[in-house]
């Protein structure tokens, strides 16, 4: 497994692969892997002959205050993990060399990324964007996949693809849950015992709106309702609880269409996001 956080090389590696004919997948992440992160790998296995994965605490898009230094990071178990899943490469760049001093220049979707994560986190998805396409310029890989846990993030990629022409297909893994249902996320390593139990509340207030949508209920307002109440009980601070359209994330009233139900909240001092996609009955 070939390590490296050389642009160049990195490219060169994608370059002779390319020249053999073989196809590269590319999995981003921010490291401190977990199944989630790996469902992707496997993924990108089953879809390219090569798999890179990237590890880069993006400082782009983190928000003044938020987490930025305290995000967890272990990069020799890291390595371990991708080298057991037979990653063919993993790229680690550093903040100073992907980010010369004086870089200037940002990718921005100004539609998708505006509401949900981009309300709270206003530049968040420029930085998302933009890490992406760099990521995508290093790498030059034929396909990458991202997670449905970042429903968001994967719209907005996706929808950044297809506006600039980036030759690069775009594949979503669905989110991984640990056994109570918590969706796996490398913060969660920043709950305490107490924090990591009042975290269900986000898995429970889901499945509370899914078991409604079951029996028949379309009125966003009671969906959402169901999922504020699991929250309030335990005692997360909300960010946002919303019904929006798979497409165009815009909030809906009534539920007609398959739809996003998406939150984020604040455990602690830790913020969790979590979704599911609810869908008519009948
Ligand atoms: P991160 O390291 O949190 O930036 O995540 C890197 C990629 O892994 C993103 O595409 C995420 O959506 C995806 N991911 C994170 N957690 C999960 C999960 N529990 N299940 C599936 N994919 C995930």
């Amino acid at each position: 497994m070939k390590v490296t956080g050389s642009i160049a090389e990195i490219r060169a590696l994608s370059r002779q692969w390319h020249t053999e004919g073989e196809r590269v997948g590319l999995v981003p992440t921010m490291g401190y892997l977990h199944e989630g992160h790996l469902s992707l790998v496997q993924r990108s296995r089953e879809l390219a002959d090569r798999t890179v994965v990237s590890i880069f605490v993006n400082p782009t898009q983190f928000g003044p205050g938020e987490d930025l230094d305290t995000y967890p990071r272990d990069l020799d178990r890291d390595l371990e993990l991708c080298s057991s899943e037979q990653v063919d490469a993993v790229f680690i760049p550093s903040a100073d060399t992907f980010y010369a001093p004086g870089h200037s220049t940002w990718v921005e979707e100004t539609a998708l990324s505006k509401g949900l994560c981009g309300g709270s986190r206003p530049r968040h998805f420029r930085g998302v964007t933009t890490v992406v396409t760099k990521l995508f310029n290093a790498v030059q890989p034929d396909l990458a996949v991202f997670g449905r846990k970042d429903a968001q993030q994967a719209l907005v990629i996706q929808r950044m693809v297809r506006d600039l022409d980036i030759p690069v297909e775009i594949h979503l893994g669905d989110i991984i849950r640990e056994a109570d249902g918590v969706a796996m996320s490398s913060r969660n390593a920043r709950l305490n015992e107490v924090e990591r139990v009042r975290a269900r509340a986000l898995n429970h207030g889901l499945k509370a709106a899914g078991g409604l949508c079951e029996s028949g209920e379309r009125r966003a307002a009671v969906l959402l309702s169901a999922v504020e109440k699991a929250l309030r009980e335990a005692d997360a601070e909300i960010d946002y609880v919303e019904l929006v359209g798979l497409e165009s994330l815009q909030p809906v009233s009534e539920l007609t269409a398959p739809a996003l139900l998406a939150v984020a909240v604040r455990i602690g001092a830790t913020r969790l996001i979590d979704n599911c996609i609810l869908r008519p009955r009948g």
